[in-house]
């Protein structure tokens, strides 16, 4: 970090220049109730001014303010779209905490697809040592294996069922911290974010993100109820990434331009568009999660829906199907990624896995019992999923959102917006009690979602292996 030649008596009002404007820009981008929208000019110059300078925006510790989101001046190869180059000493109190049978099993079982890891990791007697810098191959970080029949508590901030307190009977969720991501942002962003299907000109278009909000809504009352603390990752149709699109544009260029070297106006906007509503989105919500709520688990609510062979005359699928995603499965890319590896890494040693797996496991069972959805099935050699503990409904994969929140995240994804049963229920809309659909007597498909969820969480928590 230290610039070695440079003169102090420089570089302290540089660092405290760097100190205020990363204040000014934090107070602009921090999420609180309605994000202030900067001006793209002004937040350019800023992101400018860090760049010029090259002194890093000071570390906001996880028990501090919510760092700024920002959005890179260019694209970078080296990192995922809009990462930021992680800082490696932050494993240091990791050191000597994992069993090394332990950490190879996650790392090449669970964590990521094929061997290219290699490349990248060298496990080594009592150690592993890890390439931190793409460009330069003498920058490394080892990692030491814990020692024979020692054991050390590593930092994190949520627990596990087995360090939760006991709860009243009739409060069986009490203290447990929830956030509740409702998938996508819904509204006036659906067809943008291309989360919304018409099946034809009198039908009511169905909106992913207005669904899962729903859900969510319902969701928090019930969980509430039974004792558990509540955060809501978004609460309207709105986004919670304070930037617009047009804020994007730059780096979208300079991606584009780095892939191939070919853009036009028209695959400039739709990289900015995603860079808006998936990734920035998600970096957003992340900030959320990891600095403000800092839940003992994330529930990520989404519907499913198949792609349509002939988008222009959309059909509906009789067959339905149900899984859930787990954060794993890194494809030789994204090990490739200097932030990627770092968070994969910090999931493995913060034990994120294991826990994720025994939750989501009675996740699924509740919710197949609740919703009678068969599997979905990904192609036995997936190169993008990893399937989890045999479990025919839990798949590892690595997405945007079970990555980057740092905690066990249960990923939901039933029910196909285009599904022959599931969409006529979505036309009903949320109800009361039953009513008569597709021949049969039903609850509202949002209760149905809410109640099978609740259900998987108080059956986890309330089974004592404490
Ligand atoms: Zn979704």
């Amino acid at each position: 970090m230290n610039k070695s030649g440079r003169n102090l008596a420089l570089e302290v009002p540089l660092i405290i220049f760097a100190i205020g404007v990363a204040f000014v820009v934090q107070m602009l981008m921090t999420p609180s109730k309605d994000p202030t929208v900067p001006h793209f000019a002004e937040v350019e110059k800023q992101e400018k001014d860090q760049e010029v300078m090259n002194v890093p925006v000071p570390k906001v510790d996880k028990e501090g303010e919510i760092p700024p989101l920002k959005i890179p001046l260019t694209y970078s190869e080296e990192l995922s779209d809009l990462g930021e180059k992680p800082d490696w000493t932050e494993l240091d109190p990791y050191q000597e905490a994992i069993r090394k049978d332990e950490f190879l099993y996650l790392l090449a079982e669970v964590f990521t697809v094929g061997d290219t890891w290699k490349n990248w990791i060298t496990i080594g007697e009592d150690s592993a040592v890890i390439r931190t810098d793409n460009q330069d191959e003498s920058q490394n970080y080892e990692l030491f294996f814990q020692k024979e029949g020692e054991s050390k508590k590593v930092p994190r901030y949520w627990r596990t069922r087995e360090e939760l307190a006991d709860t009243p009977s009739d409060r069986p969720l009490a203290g447990l911290r929830i956030a509740i991501d409702p998938g996508h942002i819904g509204g006036n962003y659906a067809a943008l974010e291309q989360r919304r299907f018409l099946l034809n000109e009198n039908a009511a278009p169905v909106q992913e993100g207005d669904m899962t909000l729903t859900v969510a809504n319902t969701l928090k009352d019930q969980l509430e109820a039974l004792g558990a603390i509540v955060n809501l990752v978004r609460e309207k149709t709105e986004p919670v990434n304070p930037f617009r699109v047009e804020q994007y544009q730059d780096y979208a260029y300079s991606k584009l331009e780095h892939n191939k070297g070919l853009s036009t106006q028209e695959s400039v906007k739709r990289e900015a568009d995603r860079m808006f509503y998936r990734v920035g989105e998600i970096r957003a919500r992340a900030r959320l999660v990891n600095y403000a709520f800092k839940p003992d688990l994330v529930l990520c609510i989404h519907f499913n829906a198949d792609a349509q062979p002939d988008p222009a005359n959309p059909v509906l699928f009789e067959q339905e199907h149900f899984h859930m995603l787990l954060n794993g499965a890194y494809t030789a890319g994204e090990v490739e990624h200097e932030d990627e590896r770092f968070i994969m890494i910090l999931k493995i040693l913060q034990g994120i896995h294991q826990e994720e797996a025994k939750l989501a496991n009675a996740a699924a069972t509740a919710f197949v019992r609740e919703a009678g959805l068969p599997p979905y099935e990904y192609e036995p050699n997936s190169r993008r999923a990893v399937n989890v503990d045999g479990n025919p409904y839990l798949w590892a994969r690595n997405l945007i959102a079970n990555r980057l929140y740092e905690c066990p995240v249960v990923y939901y994804e039933p029910y196909l917006m285009n599904g022959k049963d599931s969409y006529a229920r979505m036309q009903m809309g949320d109800y009361d009690g039953l009513r008569y659909v597709n021949g049969q007597l039903r609850r509202s498909i949002y209760r149905e979602y809410v109640d099978a969820v609740t259900e998987g969480l108080v059956e986890y928590y309330t089974e004592n292996a404490k």
